[in-house]
């Protein structure tokens, strides 16, 4: 099948191979990761590899913690306005889509929020200048999302914030592309897009974020204690590490952030090139801040969309309904889905237009 979902999304066949290998055995070890404490040399030398590689390939300054919770991304819209919205102070959000937009809405049950931009009038199809960004004067730190993965708009640069902390969710194009880490005081996501099996988020934090943290937090709510812990403060997601320690072999030997930026380029521009093409396919979405990762699209009518998600379907292609919240269709092409796959979606969106436009 090819698999368009946009999370949990497709993983790289080898890994998934290696996975079914080591379930029983890892490495000649005598057991399963999956039934190795997290206190033991098994888990902690893999844990430790998976770590540094992250580092390596996003290019993570030695001055910055890294580390895996559970709780999804969705933990973390609460933890950042616990741990760094101080009383007297404004946090900024940019009101960018569906996933900006609920990290502030519960920032907003725990302090103050200023919208820095709210893109509800262009039904969150663009995005600020970055260049134009600045913070509140009293502001304690500025969140955005780098990608949208319901809207398909993406961050193509960063805002410089000054000595305001910026925050960014990158749950959806983690390592499509290189990022300047150090613009950043924290970068956070699930993984369950482009870098392994759902449970795990990881945690990129710059190390001083700390001293402007809020007291009295209870212990999972406490980033200073995952950073003292390394994430290993109580049971880490064990399974979904595993996967994510693979996979990021993967990308590793595919050319790191760098190289997958490439494939991000080469897939996405294949599917742009349909849509642009045709008066029939339609792109919702401001050019300039088109996701390289969540490309949605509408058709003429919501009938025919319907025929398209049916028929795509029934040709192996799955996930190309849009998310319900805006309709339309969405095409996830993360970093594991071969370029074959989109060639062949190319292919079957030009066909529905022969018979159907
Ligand atoms: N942020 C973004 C950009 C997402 O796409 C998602 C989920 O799709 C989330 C946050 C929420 O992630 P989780 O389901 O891991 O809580």
């Amino acid at each position: 099948k090819k698999n368009f979902f946009a999370g949990p999304s497709v993983l790289p066949m080898e890994v998934l191979e290696q996975m079914r290998d080591q379930m029983v055995e890892y490495n000649g070890q005598g057991l399963s990761m999956v039934e190795a404490s997290h206190r033991g040399g098994l888990f902690e030398d893999m844990y430790d590899e998976c770590l540094a590689t992250f580092k390596e390939l996003l290019h993570v300054p030695d001055d910055y913690d890294m580390y895996f919770l559970g709780g999804g991304a969705t933990l973390q819209f609460t933890m950042i306005p616990m741990n760094f919205l101080r009383p007297g102070t404004v946090a900024d959000y940019i009101k960018s889509g569906t996933w900006a937009n609920k990290a502030g809405e519960d920032a907003e049950k725990l302090g103050s929020v200023n919208y820095y931009y709210d893109g509800t009038d262009n039904k969150f199809t663009s995005l600020p200048d970055p260049a134009t960004v600045k913070p509140s004067k009293n502001s304690s730190y500025l969140y955005l999302c780098s990608n949208e993965t319901i809207g398909g708009i993406e961050w193509q640069d960063f805002p410089d914030t000054g000595d305001v902390p910026l925050i960014g969710d990158m749950s959806s194009d983690i390592l499509s592309r290189p990022v300047p880490v150090e613009k950043f005081d924290m970068i956070y996501g699930g993984v369950q897009k482009n870098l392994g099996p759902a449970g795990a988020t990881f945690i990129i934090m710059k190390k001083s974020l700390l001293e402007k943290q809020n007291s009295n937090l209870t212990a999972y709510m406490d980033y200073k204690l995952h950073s003292k812990e390394k994430g290993l403060y109580n049971t880490p997601p064990v399974f979904s590490i595993w996967g994510v320690k693979l996979v990021l072999d993967w990308i590793k030997k595919n050319g790191g952030a760098e190289g997958m930026a490439v494939r991000a380029q080469e897939k996405s521009s294949i599917i742009y090139n349909v849509i642009d093409s045709s008066a029939f396919f339609r792109s919702p979405v401001d050019a300039k801040y088109r996701s390289k990762m969540n490309i949605v699209f509408r058709l003429p009518n919501e009938d025919l969309e319907k025929k398209f998600v049916n028929e795509a379907q029934k040709e192996g292609m799955l996930g190309l309904k849009g998310h319900r919240s805006v309709g339309g269709l969405r095409a996830s092409v993360y970093n594991a889905l071969p370029k074959e796959d989109v060639v062949s979606l190319a292919q079957f969106m030009k066909e529905f237009e022969k018979n159907n436009g």
